[in-house]
């Protein structure tokens, strides 16, 4: 799985595709999320890194207006009229560089060539690895290069949650475009999805020992049926209740009063969100003062929070936190949006083996589907790669 090995084969598959060799390869990396959960859309905080796991994309402008795509995952070829590209309804991938082109042109009031794309990957799908920020964002850096569009990082991450929200039809944040964008090699990208400010924060995994090992459970998520929508739906609630624009205006201090005036389950999705935003300044924090090694109480204190107060994690998840922490882990907890998806581990190299041994173990023991377990580390953000 080495760069220059995905380069050459991204380009070949691309020739044999189109009959041409491609103008450029893009790419962009998955994401993890060190902390920082369901944060996002409430305009708070989040912390996650690019990871070593990308989409690979070669493209070329075309004379025409036509987009043609295809990748690595299904052999079949998509096209559309530039001009007429609109919200997918048959839950089609294309709908994610369709739909950044679309935004592109949206956001820069410009109107583009038509393209061929090819992509290959090596971000696992559905797996809470945002392998959605990938394609949009090798695609988005492409084609603002391309076109001339002239857009800053932040821009392009921007038009990532646009075609995300308004043209593949899902309700998600602007977090996994950031990090895929502005991530850098050793650091987090440290998010204020309120004034979009971001700033790197070195991790120094690597100084302390430490890995950070991903527990993909296999059960897919779907954010587009029931639980994402449900839980942002709580939030608006929760923030019309205690008379603020957004759950971000929400300090500790006030959850008392969101107790008295809310039922139950309500008070606990604002309590989630409130004391998240607080642990992921205080990761910040701890980050800078002590590095790694400091933080792992807060990943453990985010899981318990997602599973008990905004109840998204599911038995799989816990299990492999569970696990992890009892076998030596500095801290773990369910990553993503929840209701399946992947759990990490802050873990000495030289527990990550017995871990590794033991949740897959448990999860045997347990009838559970078999887990993906494998380190990340932070990686370079999208860049041109030829
Ligand atoms: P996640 O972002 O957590 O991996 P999503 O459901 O948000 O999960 O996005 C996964 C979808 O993104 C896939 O089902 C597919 O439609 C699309 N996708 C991602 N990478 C590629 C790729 N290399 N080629 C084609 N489609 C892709
Ligand atoms: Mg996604």
């Amino acid at each position: 799985m080495t760069t220059s090995r995905n380069i050459e084969s991204v380009a070949a598959a691309f020739e044999s595709q189109y009959g041409y060799a491609p103008a450029g390869i893009w790419s962009a990396p998955g994401r993890v999320n060190l902390i920082g959960e369901h944060t996002d859309y409430n305009l708070g905080f989040v912390l996650p890194f690019a990871i070593n796991r990308r989409t690979y994309a070669a493209i070329s402008s075309r004379e025409d207006s036509l987009v043609r795509v295809s990748s690595s995952f299904s052999p079949v070829q998509h096209e559309v009229e530039l001009g007429q590209i609109a919200k997918n309804s048959d839950n089609d991938w294309a709908a994610y560089p369709f739909g950044v082109a679309w935004a592109i042109q949206k956001l820069s009031q410009t109107t583009g060539k038509g393209f061929d794309a090819y992509f290959e990957s090596d971000v696992p799908v559905g797996s809470g690895l945002s392998s959605s920020a990938a394609i949009e964002c090798s695609t988005a850096l492409a084609l603002n290069e391309l076109w001339n569009t002239g857009l800053s990082r932040a821009e392009l991450a921007r038009c990532g949650q646009l075609a995300e929200n308004e043209i593949v039809g899902a309700p998600t944040g602007i977090m996994d475009q950031s990090a895929s964008l502005l991530g850098e090699r050793d650091h987090a990208v440290f998010l204020d999805c309120k004034s979009l400010e971001a700033q790197s924060i070195e991790l120094g995994f690597d100084a302390a020992g430490l890995e950070l090992l991903i527990i993909d459970t296999r059960v897919a998520h779907r954010l587009n049926d029931g639980g994402y929508a449900t839980r942002r739906a709580a939030c608006e609630l929760g923030a019309s209740q205690m008379g603020v624009a957004s759950l971000r205006e929400v300090s500790v201090d006030q959850l008392d009063k969101a107790k008295e005036i809310m039922d139950d389950v309500a008070f606990r999705r604002v309590k989630h969100i409130v004391t998240e935003n607080e642990r992921v300044l205080e990761t910040v924090e701890n980050l800078r003062a002590e590095g790694p090694t400091a933080i792992g109480a807060l990943l453990n204190a985010s899981h318990v929070s997602m599973r008990d107060d905004f109840e998204i994690s599911i038995d799989e998840l816990d299990t492999a936190v569970d696990v992890a922490i009892r076998h030596g882990a500095v801290g773990a907890r369910m990553t993503g949006g929840g209701f399946g998806g992947a759990a990490i581990a802050l873990a000495p190299i030289a527990k990550v083996s017995e871990i590794t041994l033991a949740v897959l173990a448990e999860f045997e023991l347990l009838g559970y589907g078999k887990p993906n377990i494998f380190t990340v580390t932070a990686d370079q953000g999208a860049r041109r790669d030829r």
